[in-house]
């Protein structure tokens, strides 16, 4: 199940000519685009290392026009790549120059809200944040919180299993879906989950979700609703080094606490940040940790009072808590802010996504710091610390050559630290086209081949999103770090790498 075409390969114009008067039949007005300065703005997404003209691009407006597209292309041997808003950071949307990328952001309408069920059912471009304002009138909200969540859509967060500030309480996009609708490449209808709390069969819904576009058009989602928290406040902790800080995180999770949120950013993001956003950050810190309570007035301060207690322990150099609710989304404002902060400082940044165990977030701090020197960029740090999950975010010019192999150098030293620390290569942007080679350390070749069966039961032309997330044995074996469990290649026909 190789790519279909060799990234970087031009676009075949009569083939694409061909294409697009069969696909003209099927969508809406202006739903087909085709010449280069429309494409142009869909040929990367937020990893904008990796950029690739689509063919054509695709704007269906309903689920019927989805399948029919599917079907055509299908019947075409034409591969799909599907988008949403174009927010992923491991190049998971990148299309491909003799595919259809098909957006399902203009399928954008909420379907239903049930408050006495507490779900939404949404159609696949719906925002993340739209879902959370349609159901506020209810005193409802959908938790997962993404810092894109303005913009990214909840197939994308389906799709990467996206997670946020508050998902180490309130769980992940995989602990908040209760359905997913979507169409296989050859346009067949599949379901998983249900509105029920169990469905009947082989529980697939977890496969789907973080799937990367490579089993399945998502159309349709059902989500939780939670109540919304009545009262919040936010604990800001200074450190003088990022080893206690790292320490601090294990010691606050290690007392049965689950705050709402529980995040890290190390000096060099703190400075970064602070004269964007103004959020009152302790600058001469270290690192500083975000500690959020949530739940009645009791609660929050029965929370308050055991977090304080234990950082101080943890041996905190300074506690402020917010004494308004400005002041609580100022200090949030400004770890939200951290990446487009790195977009004002730098012509370029490359945001990674590993996760190791909480208890050695300082050891991959002091690491980071090291490689700061080695490849001579700088690289702040915001970590969803309760997760154990880095965004070191690495600071480089792109029209420098250079700069840009050491940025990339630098990102693949980080992923492969976290493997080693006993963590895993991403936490919450996905596999794409960034972290594909990675996963040749991640997994053994048994392992990929497993996950390789299950892409080939949805899709088995090969069609769907074919060059993310999953690398070929051979590729790995060129790569040359193959996960080799026992000593000896699995495949015989490998050896002769
Ligand atoms: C400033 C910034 C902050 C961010 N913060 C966070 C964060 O806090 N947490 C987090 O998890 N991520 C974060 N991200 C990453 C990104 O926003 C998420 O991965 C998000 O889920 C992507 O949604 P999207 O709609 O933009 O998807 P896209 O980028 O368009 O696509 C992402 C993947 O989903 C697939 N896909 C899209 N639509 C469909 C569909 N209809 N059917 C099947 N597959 C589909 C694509 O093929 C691709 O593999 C951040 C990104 C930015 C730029």
């Amino acid at each position: 199940m190789n790519a279909p075409n060799a990234p970087g390969a031009t676009i075949d114009r009569d083939r694409q000519r061909a294409l697009a008067r069969a696909l003209r039949t099927v969508l809406p007005r202006r739903g087909l685009l085709y010449r280069e300065e429309d494409t142009r703005p869909y040929e990367c997404d937020a990893l904008t290392l990796h950029r690739r003209l689509p063919m054509l691009v695709a704007l269906p407006e309903t689920g019927e026009q989805v399948r029919r597209v599917l079907r055509i292309c299908h019947e075409r041997g034409v591969p799909v790549v599907p988008r949403g808003a174009g927010t992923g950071l491991s190049g998971g949307c990148t299309p491909l120059p003799d595919g259809v990328l098909l957006s399902t952001a203009k399928l954008n309408r909420v379907l239903r809200i049930d408050p006495l069920a507490r779900t939404a059912t949404v159609e696949p471009g719906v925002r993340n944040l739209a879902i959370s304002e349609a159901a506020a009138p209810h005193g409802l909200h959908y938790a997962p919180d993404p810092s894109s969540q303005i913009a990214c859509t909840i197939a994308g967060n389906v799709a990467e299993n996206a997670g946020g500030v508050h998902c180490l309480k309130y769980g992940l996009t995989v602990h908040n879906v209760l359905r997913v609708r979507g169409l296989t490449m050859d346009g067949e209808v599949v379901e998983f989950g249900s509105e029920a709390l169990d469905a009947p069969g082989l529980d697939l819904l977890a496969l789907v979700i973080g799937s990367e576009g490579m089993l399945a058009v998502i159309t349709e989602v059902t989500v939780k609703l939670l109540p919304t928290p009545q009262f919040a406040r936010c604990v800001m902790a200074s450190f003088g080094d990022v080893v206690t800080a790292g320490h601090a995180v294990a010691e606050i999770i290690g007392a049965g606490l689950i705050p709402a949120g529980l995040e890290m950013m190390d000096q060099s993001a703190t400075r970064m940040v602070e004269p964007f956003v103004h959020a009152g950050y302790d600058l001469d810190a270290a690192a500083i940790l975000l500690v959020e309570a949530d739940g009645t007035p009791e609660e929050v301060e029965d929370q308050i009072a055991q977090v304080t207690a234990v950082l101080r322990r943890a041996g905190a150099t300074r506690v402020a808590v917010s004494e308004s609710e400005a002041e609580r989304l100022r200090f949030w404002a400004g770890r939200k802010a951290a990446f487009p902060s790195a977009g004002r400082v730098s012509p370029a940044y490359y945001c990674m996504d590993g996760t190791i165990p909480r208890k050695r977030l300082g050891e991959m701090l002091l690491a980071i710091q090291e490689m700061e020197r080695k490849y001579g960029l700088r690289c702040p740090n915001v970590f969803h610390a309760g997760d154990g999950n880095l965004h070191p975010l690495i600071l480089f010019d792109d029209s420098d050559p250079g700069q840009i192999a050491r940025a990339e150098a630098f990102g693949v030293e980080i992923l492969e630290l976290s493997v080693t620390l006993g963590g895993t290569i991403t936490g919450e942007h996905g596999v794409g086209l960034e972290k594909i080679m990675q996963m040749c350390n991640q997994f053994t070749p048994q392992e990929l081949e497993r996950l390789r069966a299950i892409k080939r039961a949805f899709d088995p032309s090969g069609l769907l999103n074919p060059d993310k997330a999953i690398p070929s044995l051979h590729r790995c074996a060129e790569y040359g770090r193959m996960k080799v469990v026992g000593g000896k290649l699995p495949f015989p026909e490998l050896e002769r790498f």
